[in-house]
């Protein structure tokens, strides 16, 4: 089992280097204690970085779950060993130019998610970050009118940023919330309890497991394309940052 460590709270998911031990070397990859890798999973792509050992470094080219371990796939690099011993201590550190693109897509997509839900009714069936775009697939056809007013709900978040938080909620009590959900297509499990809610302050409240920024402002400038009608099955919806390169300010 390894332990998630960028979920604990949203300060973790700036974590960009940490200290972790092997326990176990499945064919091509390595399982640690704790990890500060996000795997792919939920729409957000694995992250990508480094494992070393003193002189020995590892390329972490993928990372994915097998049950409840998470299996970062690598690839040695220079006269490195094949892998790190089980039981040895690696330092990690995370690819944070590619990591922090998809928090900032991430968040993006939350709050778009939730104005085009509060300007139309439609949820997001899913959504699919991939190098500095995100794609949201919505429940049904968007008017592409409205692309202008949902860019100036973006900019506004830009110019007055809202907080983005985590919460911890008994299931029970998010079961029993008073407002109509903009997610819920795909109902969660059963056994999870308490939901890891990610709130954006007075816009959107939805369970996540990604990795997000900390507030509406660092997601930066970004670009709406005309939804995309998809017959049959709703439609697309495209957004791309702007600055690719931005990078985290101080906490
Ligand atoms: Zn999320």
């Amino acid at each position: 089992m390894t332990e998630l460590a960028y979920l604990a709270d949203l300060p973790s998911a700036y974590v960009r280097a940490f200290r972790s031990r092997v326990t176990a070397l499945p064919p091509g990859g390595v399982v640690l204690e704790r990890t500060y890798f996000y795997p792919t999973g939920g729409g957000q792509p694995a992250d990508h970085g480094v494992l070393r050992i003193g002189e020995h470094r590892w390329e972490v080219t993928d990372v994915g779950r097998s049950g409840s371990a998470v299996v970062h796939r690598i690839r040695a690099v220079g006269g490195a060993p094949r892998a790190p011993p089980i039981g040895g201590e690696v330092e990690g550190e995370l690819d944070w130019a590619r990591r922090y693109r998809h928090m900032r897509l991430h968040t993006g997509q939350h709050l778009l998610s939730a104005r085009v839900f509060s300007r139309t009714g439609l949820r997001t069936v899913k959504a699919n970050l991939s190098g500095a775009t995100a794609s949201l697939d919505l429940e049904g056809e968007l008017d592409p009118a409205l692309i202008r007013d949902l860019e100036s709900d973006l900019g506004e978040a830009l110019r007055s940023p809202h907080t983005v938080s985590i919460r911890q909620v008994p299931r029970a009590e998010w079961d029993a919330r008073p407002t109509a959900p903009r997610s819920g297509l795909v109902p969660l499990a059963p056994q999870v309890d308490p939901v890891r809610v990610v709130e954006i302050e007075a816009e959107d409240a939805c369970p996540c497991g990604g990795t997000h920024v900390r507030s509406t402002a660092e997601i930066g400038r970004t670009r709406l394309a005309p939804p995309v009608s998809r017959p049959g099955a709703g439609s697309r919806l495209v957004f791309t940052l702007v600055e690719t390169e931005l990078t985290a300010p101080p906490a």
